[in-house]
C-alpha cells in the first residue's frame, strides 16, 4: 500500500523511515509537521573544504576525505558504559585514520571492511598509529568495493565543502535530519508567503520558497545568510504584528480604573515589616499607572526567585480593595497558594481590617469551599488566593478588577483566560515570573506585555555557598548534607536531566533514592518525589512539615515551595543543566535565617563544563547567569522561549538587536498601511493564541 502524497500538514509520523522515537526527538524540537521541518533551518554552516587524501588533514581542523574500511568494531567503555564504534579508514596512499563514534553501535555492521567511506569532521590527534582522529564524524557510504581495489576519489553527494549543522537533541544526528529535510523539502513551493512585497522589497528579502531551498542546500555562506536572514526576518515580523494586534485589542477594551490613593499606599508600607527595596517601589509605581486607566493593564512582573514579587501585588490589590474592587491570585499549586495567603494576610489583613484574604483550593473541606465562593460572589473576599479551582465555572466574583497570575508559564492561554473571564468587563492583568529571562529578550518575547524587572534583592540576603564537585568528591557533598542534618536542617538532591524520556528519568531517580537510602543515609528519613508520583503535593508537605531529612525529586518536578528549614541543594549531572534553571534550583535554599549551600555534582566534566558551572559559584543574580546561558548555550535553551511557538532560531535572532528593530518598524507600517496577506493573518492568529491575550 503506497502512503498518501505528502503535504505540509502532514503529521512526521507519515515520512518515510521515521521510527516512533524520532518523532519525539523532533517533537522536542518544536518539529510536528512536514512545514516545522521545512522551517527547521540548519542553525550554521561546517565548512570542511575539498574532500581528500588523509596527507591534506590537519589536526586540529575540519576537513573531508573518502579512504576503505580496513576494520570496523563495536566495544563498551569499560567504565562509563558507552557505546563506541571504532573504524580504521585506510585511504589511497595508504594514510590510515581512526573514526569513532558514540553510541551508535549499528554503525560497525554498516561498515564491514571493503566499504567506501567519506568522512568528514573535525580532526583530532590520536594516540592511534596515524596519529589522527575524527569523533562522531559525517559519513557517507560510496559504492562498495573490495578491500585490495583501494579507494577510487569517486566525489561524494554531500559529505564535504559546506554542510548544513541542525540543531539536534539526544538520539538525532544529522544525518536522520538531513535525509528526513531531504523527503520534505519538494513542498518548498507550497508554503504560502507572509512578507507582504513590499516589505520583502525594501528589505531585500528573498521569496520563502527560494529561502527554504536554500536554507538546507546552500551552496555557499552567501546563499545561507540570505535564507536565514529571510526566515527569521518573517518570524519576528508575524511575532510582532501578533504583539501589537495583542496591544491594539486590548487597548480598545474596558476596564474600571484603579485610582491612585497616597492614604492607601502609605499605610501599606507602615504595615510591612520591611522597607521596600528600589526595584519593588519602581514596580509599584509602575503597576499604579497601569491601573489608574480605563484600559486593562497587563503586566510582567519579572524577578528573581525571592525578589519579593509578591509584595508588589499585595500593593495593587490594597489599592483596588480601596477603589472597591476585589483582587484575584493564581499560583500552580496549593502549597504555593497556601503560602501566598499567609504572605498576603499578614500584609493586607492586619493594615486594612475590613479587607479579608480567602484561599480557594481544590483540596478544601465542603463546607469551607462553600464559604469562600459565597464570600467571593458577595464581595465579602477582597482578595482570593489559589490554584485552577479559581477558574471553575461555580466561582463568581462580585466585582473582580485585579487578576494576578503567579509563576504564569506553568499556565496555559486558556487558563489565564478563564480567570480574566471572571471580571466585569476586563480586570487589569499582572502576571509574575521567576524565571530570569534577560532584558534584551523580555521585551522580544513578551511584546504584547509591559514589564517590570525588580533586579535587586532585599537587604541582608545571605549568599548561599556553591561548590562544584567532581564525582571522586561525592562523599564530601554527602559530608555536607550529613552535618546539616545532623544541625536539623533539611537538603534536596535533585537528579540528573534525562532527555530520553521522563520513564528512563523517573526510573533512575527511583534507583537513585534507593541507593541514597540503603547504602548512603540508611540512618536518614528520605523522600522521593518525581512526575510520575501522585500526590506530590502531599509529600512536598511532608518535606516542608519536617517529616523527611532528604528530598530526592527529578528535575521535572519544579520545587517552587519556601522551606526555610531547607538548607543544602545537591544537583547530580549539573552540567546537563543551563545555569538559568540552576539558578532556579539554588533558589530553593537560603529561604530561612541558616547558612545553606548549594553542591553542583558533574559525572563527566570536561573542561568545558567546568568553567560553566563556575559562573554559579561566582554569579549570584539570576539575571546575569541568565545572559551567560544565552551566551554559551544559546536562547533555545531559555525557559518559556516556546511560548511563543518561536523557533530556536528565532530566540536567536531575537539577540540581533538590528533584525528586530528591522522586524518592529515594519510591523507598524504594515498595520497601520493596507490589506495584509492572507497567510500573515493567519500566522498571526496562531501567535495570538499562543499570547495571553486573545
Ligand atoms: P518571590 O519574588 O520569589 O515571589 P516573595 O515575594 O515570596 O519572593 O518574597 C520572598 C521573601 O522576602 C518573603 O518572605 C518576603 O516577605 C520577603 N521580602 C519581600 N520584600 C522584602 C524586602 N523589601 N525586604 C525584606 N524582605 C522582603
Ligand atoms: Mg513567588
Amino acid at each position: 500500500m503506497s502512503k498518501p502524497p505528502l503535504a505540509l500538514s502532514s503529521p512526521m509520523s507519515s515520512l518515510a523511515g521515521i521510527r516512533a522515537p524520532d518523532v519525539k526527538r523532533l517533537e522536542k524540537l518544536g518539529i510536528f509537521t512536514a512545514y516545522d521541518l521545512l522551517l527547521f533551518l540548519p542553525h550554521a554552516l561546517d565548512a570542511f573544504g575539498a574532500v581528500g587524501g588523509i596527507s591534506g588533514l590537519t589536526p586540529g581542523q575540519p576537513g573531508a576525505m573518502v579512504g576503505v574500511v580496513v576494520s570496523a568494531q563495536a566495544r563498551r567503555t569499560p567504565r562509563q558504559g558507552m557505546r563506541l564504534t571504532e573504524a580504521v579508514v585506510e585511504d589511497a596512499d595508504g594514510g590510515a585514520l581512526k573514526a569513532v563514534w558514540f553510541n551508535q553501535p549499528h554503525l560497525a555492521r554498516r561498515f564491514p571492511a571493503g566499504t567506501r567511506l567519506a568522512l568528514a569532521g573535525v580532526v583530532a590527534a590520536s594516540r592511534f598509529a596515524s596519529g589522527l582522529e575524527m569523533r562522531n564524524p559525517r559519513w557517507e557510504v560510496l559504492a562498495a568495493t573490495s578491500l585490495m581495489g583501494r579507494a577510487s576519489p569517486d566525489f561524494p553527494g554531500h559529505i564535504g565543502s559546506v554542510m548544513p549543522r541542525y540543531r539536534l537533541t539526544a538520539g538525532l544526528t544529522q544525518r536522520k535530519v538531513a535525509a528526513l529535510v531531504e523527503q520534505v523539502l519538494p513542498l518548498a513551493d507550497q508554503m504560502s508567503e507572509t512578507l507582504p512585497p513590499a516589505v520583502r522589497q525594501r528589505r531585500g528579502l528573498i521569496s520563502i520558497g527560494d529561502a527554504i531551498r536554500l536554507g538546507h542546500r546552500p551552496s555557499s555562506e552567501l546563499d545561507f545568510e540570505m535564507a536565514r536572514r529571510r526566515v527569521l526576518f518573517a518570524e519576528l515580523f508575524e511575532l510582532q504584528v501578533a504583539f501589537l494586534v495583542a496591544r491594539r485589542t486590548l487597548a480598545a477594551e474596558e476596564a474600571t480604573p484603579i485610582p491612585y490613593r497616597q492614604d492607601v499606599i502609605d499605610a501599606f508600607k507602615l504595615g510591612l515589616k520591611f522597607e521596600l527595596t528600589n526595584a519593588q517601589r519602581r514596580a509599584i509605581w509602575q503597576v499604579f499607572l497601569d491601573i489608574q486607566e480605563a484600559v486593562p493593564a497587563n503586566r510582567l512582573l519579572n524577578g528573581d526567585v525571592g525578589s519579593g514579587k509578591t509584595v508588589v501585588a499585595a500593593a495593587a490589590m490594597a489599592m483596588a480593595h480601596a477603589a472597591g474592587l476585589q483582587s484575584v491570585m493564581m499560583a500552580p499549586t496549593e502549597i504555593l497558594a497556601r503560602q501566598h495567603l499567609s504572605s498576603l494576610r499578614m500584609s493586607l489583613e492586619g493594615t486594612f481590617p475590613d479587607l479579608k484574604v480567602d484561599l480557594l483550593v481544590g483540596g478544601l473541606p465542603a463546607a469551607e469551599r462553600r464559604r469562600v465562593a459565597m464570600a467571593t460572589a458577595s464581595g465579602h473576599s477582597a482578595v482570593v488566593v489559589g490554584t485552577h479551582a479559581l477558574i471553575e465555572d461555580s466561582i463568581e466574583f462580585a466585582r473582580l478588577g485585579l487578576a494576578v497570575v503567579d509563576e504564569q508559564h506553568r499556565f496555559g492561554t486558556r487558563q489565564r483566560e478563564m480567570l480574566r473571564r471572571k471580571g466585569h468587563g476586563r480586570p487589569h492583568f499582572m502576571a509574575m515570573t521567576a524565571t530570569p529571562i534577560p532584558r534584551s529578550m523580555v521585551l522580544a518575547m513578551y511584546g504584547e506585555m509591559a514589564v517590570s524587572i525588580l533586579d535587586e534583592m532585599p537587604a541582608g540576603r545571605k549568599r548561599i555557598a556553591t561548590r562544584v564537585l567532581g564525582p571522586e568528591e561525592r562523599s564530601q557533598a554527602y559530608q555536607v548534607v550529613r552535618e546539616q542534618v545532623a544541625m536539623g536542617r533539611q537538603a534536596f538532591v535533585i537528579c540528573p536531566l534525562i532527555e530520553e524520556s521522563d520513564t528512563v528519568e523517573f526510573r533512575a531517580a527511583t534507583v537513585e533514592y534507593e541507593r541514597l537510602r540503603t547504602e548512603v543515609f540508611p540512618d536518614l528519613r528520605l523522600a522521593l518525589v518525581h512526575g510520575r508520583v501522585k500526590d506530590k503535593e502531599r509529600v512536598m508537605r511532608d518535606f516542608s512539615l519536617g517529616n523527611s531529612d532528604i528530598l530526592v525529586a527529578t528535575a521535572v518536578v519544579e520545587v517552587g515551595v519556601d522551606i526555610p528549614n531547607a538548607s543544602v541543594m545537591m544537583i547530580e549531572g549539573a552540567e546537563r543543566f543551563g545555569l538559568a534553571q540552576l539558578h532556579q534550583f539554588r533558589g530553593r535554599v537560603g529561604r530561612g535565617s541558616h547558612p545553606s549551600y548549594c553542591l553542583l555534582l558533574s559525572d563527566e566534566p570536561d573542561s568545558a563544563d567546568l568553567d560553566r558551572l563556575q559562573f554559579m559559584v561566582d554569579i549570584d543574580d539570576g539575571f546575569k547567569l541568565a545572559e551567560k546561558d544565552l551566551e554559551l548555550r544559546g536562547a533555545g535553551q531559555l525557559i518559556g522561549a516556546r511560548q511563543h511557538g518561536v523557533t530556536d532560531s528565532a530566540m536567536e535572532a531575537l539577540r540581533n538587536p538590528a533584525l528586530l528593530n528591522e522586524a518592529r518598524q515594519e510591523a507598524e507600517a504594515v498595520l497601520d498601511g493596507d490589506r495584509l496577506p492572507q497567510a500573515l493573518l493567519e500566522a498571526v492568529d496562531r501567535r495570538l493564541a499562543a499570547t495571553s491575550i486573545s
